[in-house]
């Protein structure tokens, strides 16, 4: 009999027809309430999952117990207990490298649109405020030039100060868990403590995973840290700041501006003050969200997910304690 293979996340057709060609293959189109229930259905009898964007806590995966391997449309795998996983012999894998070019794309997006104040001018000029050559109450600051600060010097934080420091001859100062001697040689970039960083960046960036020990590590202590002219950037996911501190810091001047693509809750409430705010840029997760890498991630989540099923060891195994091999 065909092992069941079941998608919470649509694959271009060539994709599908691979997975087909082998599997029995369920698609969950969208993760509403219908297709969260359509989910639970599909569990009992499932081998593999592929998808990403919702959280997959045990209690929904002790439906599961056939469950051999989950593909994650994803490199981050905060939405996954790892342990657990682990424990069940489940394998998890994720989609690293392929997204990580695209995703420091959306860093400099931010990061240019909130220090040249591009959306809210570009919202200026469609609602006909226009009128006469614009003054210093609508002057941005300099990219170039400024101190670029990474918080996490992974694959992504990377990528970000090869743009920086080439292309906007930007200082890079960065705070990992470890120094990393490559890249200060590739990008003239200085390891320093957190503290330091904030202190001293003109744009700090987040590009570090979420996890139990990053999970609020920016909150209002570390925002008191900053200065007026700090521009602060999320790419990493919204749990790692304190979004109440983040408000108050905008509010009250203590920096001038944030360009943020992932929030402590998901979608961001239309309510929220953030959006309130015209030194806030505040885009929909789209870290990478272009058509080409979204291809790309899909096409390295099914790789992963047909060599778990062969009993294989896959290329993006992220629980290594999970393999029996
Ligand atoms: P990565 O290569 O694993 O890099 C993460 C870096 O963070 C590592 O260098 C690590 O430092 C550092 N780090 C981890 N915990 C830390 C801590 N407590 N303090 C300081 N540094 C810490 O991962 P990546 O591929 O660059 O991706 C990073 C994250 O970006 C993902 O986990 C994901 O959440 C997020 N992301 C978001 C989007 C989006 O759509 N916005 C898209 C892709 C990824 P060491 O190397 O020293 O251990």
């Amino acid at each position: 009999m065909k092992k069941h293979v079941v998608l919470y996340k649509k694959l271009s057709a060539q994709l599908m027809e691979r997975l087909q060609a082998q599997f029995q293959v369920t698609l969950i189109e969208r993760l509403d309430a219908q297709g969260l229930r359509q989910l639970r259905d599909a569990l009992p009898s499932a081998h593999a999952l592929l998808g990403a964007s919702i959280k997959l806590d045990p209690s929904l995966l002790d439906l599961a117990p056939n469950l051999e391997a989950i593909a994650s449309v994803s490199v981050g795998v905060d939405n996954y207990d790892i342990d657990y996983l682990t424990q069940r012999r489940i394998l998890l894998t994720n989609t690293p490298n392929v997204l990580t070019e695209t995703t420091a794309d959306t860093g400099f997006a931010l990061i240019l649109a909130t220090a040249r104040r591009v959306v809210e001018l570009a919202n200026l000029v469609r609602a006909g405020g226009w009128q006469q050559s614009i003054g210093p109450r609508h002057f941005g600051s300099d990219v170039h030039g400024k101190t670029l600060g990474i918080v996490g010097m992974g694959r992504i934080g990377e990528a970000l100060a090869q743009r920086g420091h080439f292309g906007f001859g930007m200082p890079v100062l960065y705070h990992s868990h470890s120094p990393k001697p490559a890249v200060e040689q590739r990008f003239n970039a200085r390891y320093c403590d957190l503290d330091t960083l904030l202190q001293q960046a003109d744009f700090i960036c987040l590009t570090l995973p979420l996890t139990a020990e990053t999970e609020g590590l920016i909150n209002a202590r570390a925002f008191a840290q900053m200065r007026p002219e700090s521009i602060f950037i999320n790419i990493a996911r919204g749990k790692v700041v304190d979004e109440t501190a983040l408000i108050e810091a905008l509010r009250s001047g203590q920096i001038r501006g944030a360009g943020l693509d992932v929030f402590e809750r998901e979608p961001l409430d239309a309510d929220s003050p953030l959006l309130q705010m015209d030194n806030v840029v505040a885009t929909p997760h789209i870290g990478s969200a272009t058509h080409e890498t979204r291809e790309a991630m899909a096409r390295c989540a099914v790789e992963n997910l047909l060599a778990a099923l062969a009993g294989e060891r896959p290329k993006n195994l992220v629980n290594a304690g999970g393999w029996k091999g």
